[in-house]
């Protein structure tokens, strides 16, 4: 609620809780968005009794349909690839995608996409291209944790690069299990132990070495090693006991969006729990709308996404952002309001940053000797 907004509630003149908030150290104006303290400080003030209205996050939408235990079942891990540039991220990936799925089904897989469901050993496993640092990070400070795995790809040629180190950090942030990819072990200059010497001075040391961290050599030029690193996922992935119900409410982060000819706002989801419909009535951030196709990781038409499946979503009426997260309601309406206080919401988040007090303002109040002690940083 903004100071405005405040005022107008508890019949108050703005300037009066300007001036309140002014004398407990908080600069605001008019427009400024106020913190739970504020209100709760003001309506002591005031005589009044505030009542906290679900702010909308996409967790509150979902948490209603988590259900019992009974409901759960084990879904596919998500894994991430990360790395530093040119140390293979993309051409592993590729390469795991060509091993794993039958020519022909992928439409001759010639483009690379950013995300794809694989089987080894009749199981499941999801995997998503890095997409990028700023992206990794708005979806963890979004509390999208999507990936359950991390795999960190260090060319064996080339060894620690800064990104490299960039990446372990994000990596160790996320608390998921972290798997070392040596990548071009074809060529003649890799070095392995050097990667493990490198990597073990960044506080991950190998398991050969006594430490606690997977490292396997692959090339994703001759396909050596992926089936091993295929097998440590699965692992890792059991150890993690990875759960959801499938007939909850569909809940699906988005890890790509764009605006396409002819086909408007194409979302890439992966479902993190419940099953995503043609039909469903969805929000998503500030947008909403109705699924009205969904295009499975080969390319075809499909009517829905299970657990961890991925594909993209048409029928939002904007392109929803990096890492938000879809969910499904009942009705068109219910996805419409969500949307649109969230908009507002948002609207007047930007409204109260850009506005700042007037010295003037503040001599005015110190005139009035309403201030007699200024807070002040230098
Ligand atoms: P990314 O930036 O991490 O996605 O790296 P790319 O997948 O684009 O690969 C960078 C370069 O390394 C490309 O020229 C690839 O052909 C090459 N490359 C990737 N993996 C291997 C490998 O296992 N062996 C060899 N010899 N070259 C590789
Ligand atoms: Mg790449």
């Amino acid at each position: 609620i903004t100071v405005g907004e405040l005022a107008q509630k508890c019949n108050k003149n703005s300037s009066e809780i300007i001036k309140i908030l002014f004398m407990l150290g908080k600069m605001v104006t008019i427009n400024s968005l106020l913190d739970d303290e504020s209100v709760v400080l003001l309506c002591l003030e005031f005589n009044i009794t505030p009542e906290k209205i679900d702010p909308i996050e996409e967790d509150s939408l979902a948490d209603d349909d988590v259900d019992d235990e009974k409901d759960l079942v084990a879904r596919p891990p998500i894994v991430t690839i990360m790395g530093h540039v040119d140390h293979g991220k993309t051409s592993l990936l590729d390469k795991i995608r060509s091993t794993k799925v039958a020519k022909g089904e992928a439409g001759g897989i010639t483009q690379h996409i950013s995300s794809y469901t694989v089987e080894k050993n009749g199981q499941k496993i999801t995997f998503v291209d890095t997409p990028g640092h700023a992206a990794f990070s708005a979806m963890r400070t979004r509390g999208t944790a999507i990936t359950d795995i991390i795999i960190i790809v260090v060319a064996s040629d080339d060894g620690v690069k800064p990104q490299t180190e960039e990446v372990i950090s994000h990596a160790k942030a996320s608390g998921c299990p972290i798997i070392i990819a040596m990548n071009k072990i074809d060529k003649e200059t890799a070095n392995i132990d050097m990667v493990k010497a490198q990597m073990a001075e960044k506080g991950m040391t190998p398991m050969d070495w006594g430490g606690n961290t997977e490292f396997i050599g692959v090339s994703a030029k001759t396909g050596e090693g992926i089936e091993e690193l295929l097998e440590n996922i699965l692992i890792q992935a059991e150890l993690l006991e990875l759960k959801a119900d499938p007939h909850a409410k569909a809940k699906a982060a988005v890890i790509e969006s764009s605006l396409e000819k002819g086909r408007g706002p194409v979302a890439t989801v992966i479902v993190q729990n419940g099953t995503l419909r043609i039909g469903d009535n969805i929000v998503c951030d500030t947008t909403f709308g109705r699924v009205k196709a969904i295009t499975d990781d080969n390319g075809n038409a499909v009517k829905e996404l299970g657990l961890s499946e991925t594909g993209t979503v048409l029928g939002l009426n904007d392109v929803p952002i990096t890492g938000s997260v879809m969910v499904a309601m009942d009705t068109d309406k219910e996805a419409r309001d969500i949307a649109t206080t969230r908009a507002e919401h948002a609207r007047a988040k930007e409204l109260s940053k850009s506005t700042k007090v007037s010295l003037e303002e503040m001599s005015g109040l110190i005139a009035e000797g309403k201030i007699k002690q200024l807070p002040v940083i230098i």
